[in-house]
């Protein structure tokens, strides 16, 4: 299979880092240097399931300590 970005069908997907917003119950979680495969073309990012399960669970668990803005790494 060829790394061609679904969402622009142009551009090709290739390892990097990204940031990733998690919006919920009225509290913002910024992820920063969140592991994925990033499209060259239109910056489309794609996480694998142990990375989007673990920045939710860390999201989840800011949310119910009472963060309201809280920006965080998450590192392979
Ligand atoms: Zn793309």
């Amino acid at each position: 299979m060829s790394n061609t970005c679904p969402t622009c069908k142009n551009g090709t997907l290739k390892p990097g880092t990204t940031t990733v917003t998690v919006e919920r119950e009225g509290a913002l979680i910024i992820f920063k240097e969140v592991p994925a495969d990033v499209c060259d073309n239109c910056g489309a990012y794609f996480l694998n399931e142990q990375i989007s399960n673990e920045l939710y669970e860390k999201a989840n668990r800011a949310i119910k300590n009472g963060a309201q803005v809280e920006i965080m790494k998450l590192t392979a």
